[in-house]
C-alpha cells in the first residue's frame, strides 16, 4: 500500500490507485477532460497533469500510478499555467458560440433561442419561465438586431415572438433569468460564418420570409409565432451549461485567441434524430470513441485522418445515426465539450 504526499497532505492508497483517484480521496478535484472510470482515460488532454517531485516533466494524473514516497502538486503554478496553456491549445481551433448572437445582444441575457423552441413547441408558459425581466416591458429590438439570420435575408422577429409570450403567457410576472449572465461568462464567439457556411446551417430551417401579423395591433396568433419560430437557426450551444471545456477555461482564466490556427470549418450534423454533431467543437479526447466500442456499435465512431486534420467519423462511412444507436446518450453525457449534445432536452430544444 503506497502512502504518499499530495499537496503537503498523506494518504495511503491500494496498489495501482492513480494519482487522480488518490487526490479524490483526499477532496482534491483535478480537472479532466478525455478521462472517465467507466471509460478509461486518453492522455491526450493533459489537462489533469500534475508535478511530482523529482521528475522533470509534468505527468497526467490520470493515468500516473501512486508509488510510495511520492509528493505530489496539484495546483503549484507551474501546473495551473501548464493547465491553462493547454485548455488554451484545445480552444485554438473550436468552432461555435457558447451563446446565440440573439443572447449575447439582450440587456436581459434571456436564452432567447430556447424560448423560441418553447414557442415553436407551443408551450408559451415555459417560453414566458426564460424570459429575464418583467414582461410587460419585453423589448427584443436588440436581439433582433444580432440576429444571424439577418445576414441571409430577414431576422427572426424576435421583438414580435417576446410580446406574444408576454401576452400569452397568462400572467404579468417577472421571470426568473435562465442562466447566469452570459456576458459575464467565459465564451467562445466563431464570429461571421462564410456563405458556404451560413447555407448549410439553413438545412432544415423554414426557407419563409418574416412573418408579418395578419393584425398588427393585435401582434401574432399562435399559428403566426410557431411560423416564424420555425424560422430560427439555433445558434446557441446546447451544452453552455455543462461543457467542462467552458467551465475549466473560466476557472483557469484561459484565452480562446491566445493560439490562433486555421479554423475549422462549422458544421452541424443532424444525421441523428436525438443528437446534434458538432466537429468543430470536437478536441478529439476519444471518449465517444472507447464508448461506442464498449457498446458493441456496429459503425463505431473512430478517428480518420492525420495530425491537425484528424476527427472523428463514424467508421465505415456511415452516418452518426448508425455508429449511434446504443451509446448515444452515454456518448453525449461523456463528451466534455458541446461537440455531441442532445437536440430535446429541458431547455425547450
Ligand atoms: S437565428 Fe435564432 S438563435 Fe440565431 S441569432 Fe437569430 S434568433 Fe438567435
Ligand atoms: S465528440 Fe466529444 S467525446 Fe467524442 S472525441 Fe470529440 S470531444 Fe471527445
Amino acid at each position: 500500500m503506497p502512502k504518499l504526499l499530495i499537496d503537503n497532505q498523506e494518504i495511503q492508497v491500494p496498489e495501482g490507485t492513480t494519482v487522480l483517484d488518490a487526490a479524490a480521496r483526499l477532496g482534491i478535484e483535478i480537472p479532466t477532460m478525455c478521462y472517465l472510470p467507466s471509460a478509461g482515460s486518453g492522455t491526450s488532454c493533459m489537462v489533469c497533469a500534475v508535478a511530482i517531485s523529482g521528475k522533470e516533466n509534468l505527468v497526467p494524473a490520470c493515468a500516473t500510478k501512486a508509488e510510495d514516497g511520492m509528493q505530489v502538486d496539484t495546483r503549484g503554478e507551474e501546473v495551473l499555467a501548464a493547465r491553462r496553456t493547454n485548455l488554451e491549445l484545445l480552444l485554438s481551433d473550436h468552432v461555435g458560440d457558447c451563446i446565440a448572437p440573439c443572447q449575447m445582444a439582450d440587456p436581459n441575457k434571456a436564452n432567447i433561442p430556447a424560448v423560441i423552441r418553447h414557442i415553436a413547441a407551443g408551450d408559451t408558459a415555459s417560453a414566458a419561465e426564460l424570459l429575464a425581466g418583467n414582461l410587460a416591458d419585453i423589448d427584443g429590438a436588440k436581439p433582433q438586431r444580432a440576429c444571424r439570420r439577418g445576414r441571409r435575408d430577414e431576422p427572426v422577429a424576435i421583438d414580435l415572438l417576446l410580446k406574444y409570450v408576454a401576452a400569452h403567457a397568462g400572467r404579468a410576472a417577472t421571470a426568473q433569468a435562465s442562466d447566469a449572465p452570459a456576458g459575464h461568462r467565459f465564451s467562445v464567439h466563431m464570429g461571421k460564418l462564410s456563405e458556404t457556411e451560413l447555407e448549410r446551417f439553413m438545412v432544415g430551417i423554414s426557407p419563409d420570409p418574416q412573418i408579418i401579423p395578419a393584425d398588427p395591433q393585435a401582434g401574432y396568433t399562435h399559428a403566426e409565432a410557431a411560423a416564424e419560430a420555425k424560422r430560427c437557426m439555433h445558434c446557441d450551444c446546447r451544452k453552455s451549461d455543462n461543457c467542462k471545456l467552458r467551465d475549466y477555461a473560466e476557472a483557469c482564466g484561459a484565452k480562446s485567441a491566445h493560439f490562433r490556427t486555421t479554423r475549422r470549418e462549422f458544421i452541424q450534423n443532424l444525421e441523428h434524430p436525438d443528437v446534434i454533431y458538432e466537429p468543430g467543437k470536437c478536441i478529439r479526447c476519444g471518449l465517444c470513441v472507447r464508448i461506442t466500442e464498449q457498446e458493441g456499435e456496429p459503425c463505431a465512431l473512430s478517428f480518420v485522418g492525420r495530425g491537425f486534420g484528424v476527427r472523428v467519423a463514424p467508421s465505415l462511412d456511415r452516418d452518426i445515426s448508425q455508429a449511434l444507436q446504443k451509446a448515444a446518450i452515454r456518448c453525449v453525457e461523456a463528451c466534455p465539450t458541446g461537440a455531441l449534445a442532445m437536440r430535446s432536452k429541458s431547455n425547450g430544444s
